[in-house]
């Protein structure tokens, strides 16, 4: 991969939501926390200026249909490097991170990467040959796949934080500093949950308003489909519910 300016990245979120490609359940789930990372990961990267092109498959009647189409749109342009996001399960014991290359590579990007998510506090286990998992043998561009950290390990699971791995391979995949101006969502949430914004565009303290209308904020998504899915859950349970599209 040639460190230039702006890249073309495609980034792959592991798995569907249906059974046809269900990732491991352990103690987190990993069909979830691979959008969670990606969908940050994609935020930030493209703040720092790179275009991004996500292949993710939210839903799919096969696993062949699943990994088949992400290949295709990976294929259907010029990438300069294809990023499939996956955790590992084993039976609760293991621990640790690990990036599988075309005949275990040590594409720059992944040797970073690898770097980054130790000094996260993950056991680096190495960078593995993946020559015969479908997605790196049948991509066009230099392709990794990040086994993030076991889903079942107390241990990762522990030192496991969405945003700061999203951070993490943002600055791996690169090998630039995501710079000051590109916000941090994790501080943002963490100042939202004491502060709200009234019709009027004052933000003010939760505590200081009565009387006020709220507007109970749920979560937000990539996918049309799970956003969909989210809106039907909510009006089932006899709440009024809008679904907004807001980037
Ligand atoms: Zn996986």
């Amino acid at each position: 991969m040639v460190d230039k300016k702006r890249l073309v990245i495609g980034i792959d979120m592991g798995h569907t939501f249906n059974p046809a490609n269900y990732g491991g359940v352990g103690i987190r789930n990993e069909v979830e926390e691979t959008r969670k990372v990606g969908e940050k990961l994609i935020r930030y990267l493209e703040c720092m200026g790179h275009r991004i092109v996500n292949v993710t498959v939210d839903y799919a009647d096969t696993q062949e249909e699943s990994l088949s189409e992400r290949v295709r749109r990976a294929n259907a342009q010029r990438l300069d490097l294809f990023v499939s996001l996956h955790f590992n399960k084993f039976n609760g014991e293991r621990n640790g991170s690990e990036v599988y290359t075309y005949r275990g590579r040590r594409l720059p990007a992944a040797v970073r990467t690898l770097n980054n998510l130790g000094n996260l506090g993950f056991k680096k286990t190495g960078i593995f040959d993946g020559s015969k998992l479908y997605l790196i043998k049948n991509t066009k561009a230099p392709a990794m796949l990040v086994e993030i950290a076991y889903i079942d390990s107390p241990i990762d699971m522990e030192i496991y934080d969405p945003e700061l791995v999203a951070r993490a391979l943002a600055e791996g995949i690169t090998g630039q500093k995501i710079p000051q101006a590109c916000p941090n969502r994790r501080e943002e949430n963490n100042s939202s949950q004491y502060r709200f914004i009234t019709k009027d565009g004052e933000i003010v303290d939760r505590d200081s308003k009565r009387n006020s209308l709220y507007r109970v904020c749920v979560g937000g998504c990539l996918s049309y489909e799970k956003a969909r899915d989210i809106t039907l859950e909510i009006k089932e349970l006899g709440y009024t519910v809008a679904m907004e599209v807001i980037e």
